[in-house]
Formats: C-alpha cells, sequence, structure tokens
C-alpha cells in the first residue's frame, strides 16, 4: 500500500483551527512514520475548494490515481473537507473510492473506506426526502380505501355527527335546517343571503350562537354530500351515509346556482396568482388585467407602509424573471450520474449482506423448529421428565420469536433498499433540468404548472426576484451549495471551462 499526501489550505480558511500548510505536512509525516505508511508523492495546494476545476494539483492527483495500474493507493490528508467543500469533487472522490481506485483515506483521527458513505450528501438527503414522499402517500392512500369503501375520511359537514367510530351520523338539531336551506334556494327568489337571515330566526346557528355567513349557505348547497355523493379532490364517491335531501332537489339547486353565477362577471385567471410577494411588506401581489389585454402583478400596500405599490410588474417581465429561478436547483447531469452510479453500488452491497443475513436466520430458526420435534420425540418415548421438556421447549420458543422478529426486521430494510427509490430520488435531480426547457418552450398552462411545483412563492422587489422560497424536495437542491458551484458547474456542461 502506498499513500499520497495532499494538503491544502486557502485564504478563505481564516480561522486558527485549520493547520498551516507547512503544519499539515509536518503532522502527516509523523502519523504515517507512526503508522508506517509509505509516502509516495506529497501535494501541497493554496487554493479554495468550494468550487470544482479549481485546483490544478487536485486534478493532477485524481489523474494519477485514475491512471494508476500497479499500486494499491491512499489517500492521506488531514481532514476530509481538505479533499473537497463541492459536490462535484465529492462525488469523484466518492466514487474513486467504491471503485477500488482509491483503498483508503486516512485522515489524523479516523479513516475512510469503500464501505464507507463519505460525501454522499446529496442522494442521502434526497432519501431523506423520498421516505417523507412515500410516508405521506401512504397516508393519501389510507383515505382513498376509506372513500371508495364509503366512508368519510374528514370532519363531518355541519349537519352530520361523527360517531367516533369512524362513521357519520345525522345531526338531528341541524339537519332540518339543511333540508329547508335547499328547499328554500330552489324556489329561485331568495338570495343566499336572505335564506341565512330566514333561517336564523329558525333558530339556524352555529355553537357560539352566531348567524352562519352567506358564504357557509353556499358552500352547503354546492355540497353534494347532502344527497349522498361524497367528492374529494375533484372525484366522486358513493358515501354509506344517509342522505338529508334527494338527489333531484340537490340537483335542482345546482341549475338554479348556475344561473345566477352566469349572470354575474366571469373570474379572470392569472397564470402567476398566489405566487409573488412583495418583498418588502410580505403581502400576496394581486393582479389585474388592463385595456382587456397585459395581465399586471402590483402589491395593494395591504399594511399601508409600502412603497412597492407604486410597481406594476408586467406578465411578460415576470416569466422573464422566473427563468432565473431554475439556476438555484439545476445540478449537472454528470454529477447526478455519479452519485446515481455510486448509491447503486451501495446498494448491491448492502442487498448482499442483507440476503447473506437473512439465509442465517432463516438456517437458525429451521435449526430451531427441529430441536423442538426431537424433544417431542424424546419426551414421547419417555426419555425426558416433563418439568426438563417444559423448561427446554420454553427456551427452545424464545429464541424462535426473537429470530421471527430480526427476519421481520431485515424483510423491511430490503423494502426500502432498492432501485425504485433510487431511480426515484434521481427523477428528483432531474426534473429542474426538463422543467427548465419546458417552461422557457410552453404556454401559460404549463409554466404556472412547473412554477407551482417548484415554489412556494417569489419575492419581488424593484421588477427582481429578491428572494425564492422553494417547496420540498428542490428546496433541499437549492441548498446543498452555493450559488456559484452550480454556474461553474453549468460552465462546465457547456463544454467551455473557467481559466484556473
Ligand atoms: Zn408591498
Amino acid at each position: 500500500m502506498k499513500y499520497i499526501l495532499y494538503c491544502r489550505k486557502s485564504s478563505e480558511d481564516k480561522g486558527k483551527q485549520i493547520l498551516s500548510l507547512e503544519s499539515q505536512v509536518t503532522e502527516m509525516k509523523k502519523l504515517a512514520v507512526n503508522l508506517g505508511l509509505e509516502i509516495i508523492k506529497v501535494y501541497t495546494e493554496s487554493k479554495s475548494a468550494k468550487k470544482p476545476d479549481n485546483r490544478p494539483l487536485f486534478s493532477e492527483m485524481i489523474k494519477q490515481i485514475k491512471q494508476n495500474k500497479n499500486d494499491d493507493l491512499g489517500i492521506l490528508c488531514w481532514k476530509i473537507d481538505r479533499l473537497s467543500r463541492n459536490p462535484i469533487d465529492s462525488a469523484t472522490i466518492q466514487w474513486l473510492l467504491q471503485q477500488g481506485n482509491i483503498k483508503i483515506i486516512q485522515t489524523i483521527d479516523r479513516q475512510y473506506l469503500p464501505s464507507d458513505n463519505v460525501v454522499m450528501f446529496s442522494v442521502e438527503s434526497g432519501m431523506a426526502n423520498q421516505y417523507i414522499l412515500d410516508l405521506s402517500k401512504n397516508v393519501k392512500r389510507g383515505i382513498l380505501t376509506k372513500l371508495e369503501k364509503g366512508g368519510w375520511p374528514n370532519l363531518a359537514p355541519l349537519g352530520y355527527l361523527n360517531d367516533g367510530k369512524g362513521g357519520i351520523v345525522i345531526d338531528k338539531a341541524r339537519s332540518k335546517y339543511i333540508e329547508k336551506m335547499f328547499m328554500l334556494y330552489n324556489e329561485g327568489d331568495k338570495s343566499v343571503k336572505e335564506i341565512s337571515d330566514i333561517l336564523f330566526k329558525q333558530g339556524f346557528r352555529s355553537r357560539a350562537g352566531h348567524k352562519y355567513h352567506k358564504s357557509k349557505v353556499h358552500k352547503i348547497l354546492n355540497d353534494s354530500f347532502y344527497c349522498g355523493i361524497m367528492t374529494k379532490n375533484g372525484k366522486q364517491y358513493l358515501g354509506n351515509h344517509e342522505p338529508i335531501i334527494s338527489k333531484k332537489l340537490f340537483d335542482s339547486v345546482q341549475d338554479v346556482l348556475n344561473k345566477k353565477a352566469n349572470t354575474k362577471k366571469q373570474k379572470l385567471y392569472f397564470t402567476y396568482r398566489g405566487v409573488l410577494k412583495c418583498d418588502t411588506c410580505g403581502c400576496v401581489l394581486t393582479a389585474t388585467k388592463k385595456k382587456g389585454k397585459h395581465t399586471y402583478y402590483y402589491c395593494t400596500n395591504g399594511k399601508g407602509k409600502c412603497d412597492e405599490h407604486k410597481v406594476y410588474l408586467k406578465e411578460n417581465d415576470v416569466t422573464n424573471e422566473l427563468t432565473n429561478i431554475f439556476d438555484n436547483v439545476i445540478i449537472s447531469e454528470k454529477m447526478i450520474d455519479l452519485c446515481y452510479q455510486a448509491s447503486k453500488v451501495k446498494m448491491g452491497k448492502t442487498n448482499n449482506y442483507l440476503t447473506q443475513t437473512s439465509q442465517t436466520l432463516e438456517d437458525n430458526l429451521a435449526k430451531a423448529e427441529n430441536r423442538k420435534n426431537k424433544l417431542l420425540d424424546l419426551y414421547l418415548d419417555g426419555n425426558l421428565t416433563k418439568e426438563v421438556y417444559d423448561q427446554k421447549v420454553i427456551a427452545l420458543d424464545n429464541e424462535i420469536v426473537q429470530l421471527k422478529k430480526d427476519l421481520d426486521e431485515l424483510k423491511q430494510k430490503k423494502a426500502t433498499n432498492n432501485e425504485i427509490t433510487l431511480e426515484r430520488i434521481k427523477d428528483v435531480f432531474l426534473y429542474p433540468i426538463k422543467a427548465k426547457k419546458d417552461f422557457e418552450s410552453t404556454k401559460n398552462g404549463e409554466q404556472e404548472k412547473i412554477v407551482k411545483t417548484l415554489l412556494w412563492n417569489a419575492q419581488m422587489r424593484n421588477k427582481k426576484i429578491a428572494n425564492l422560497t422553494f417547496k420540498e424536495p428542490f428546496n433541499i437542491l437549492s441548498k446543498i451549495e452555493d450559488k456559484s458551484d452550480f454556474l461553474s458547474v453549468r460552465r462546465d456542461r457547456d463544454s467551455n471551462p473557467r481559466k484556473v
């Protein structure tokens, strides 16, 4: 085994906790003597490791390692962060380690071996996220099953009560008002406001004794739950609960509602409604159509202390501004592939280990069952007393329970350690690249979807994006490293490498 010593300190490493280059070399050489390690080459470099392709000597070392055919090579360095502080170089090191081009990384206080997961931070955080996504998917699946069986997974609507056993029963005190509400509205000559007033006089009120707002009445009149059809996320399900009104009455009321709605002004559609915020005061920007043509976004100055409300943002300008958001979450495909390959190798090793372990457990389980049978034979042949037999069987039964539990846990580990999970993580990483292309080339409908997939909101100041809040899991991607790293990564991909 031969070692390459790599030492690095840059001007940005100001803290005293990072040794000077000289001291790093001295300390590591001392360590090498103590451990009996042979150093064949020393690199000392005063460059930052925050950006890839910034260190000629590091690149030279990587080249040397890749070209090496004859020796088992290890790297000596003072701390692991001396080797890399950016995702590309970290992935390169990880890959060389897992491929065995580097057999070991020895630092002042520990060793990193091919089986260790040194720097797979991006994929790891992706996995944590996937776990959360899967979990919420399972909850959704549970809700869906309940709906399909006719159960209501939420709080009972007004006029009904939850029975505490997962079912829904009629609230006798209020259901009669609900029925009356539908009948009154169906007559067609009363507004929801008037109906709210009439029913209040007749005793229809909230638990606190208040009148129900007209918007509540409107919501009830729109809800097919009262005729036995549950609606969730736009899909309808047949409910098990007892209807308060007939389907015929409900349909008729819908006709009355539609007629009234059509006489009202149609709601305008704005692409980025709800996404843009005022950076100065935190209000959500409102949209308006001027001269019936161009859409503008502006701050309504809801808190009365904002100057930004004089700024009108043209929708086209917003779209142009939003083309910049992708840079925050795009990681080069090269890097994504490196992470993916490395994780796949690691996954294969883990699976091998899990398979071997569960085989051992299965064998032990079979042996225990076998011994139990033999004991029974001995006992039946009169070669064992009842006491001894009972004692031995209890011990064996306990062992069997333990083994079964261990096997169970192994099965669960296997289920999460699979390629589908890995593929999904890769897709998350790749999504921003695809989204950027789609955003630049498609129409409004798609742009809205893309922006709302990635962002909670964009805070605007002076017609520019001042701040962005990403949704998970893209929030994690946006935080992996400084933006500057990704800029250099992109330059790399455009085959226009930065001069060193
Ligand atoms: Zn404002």
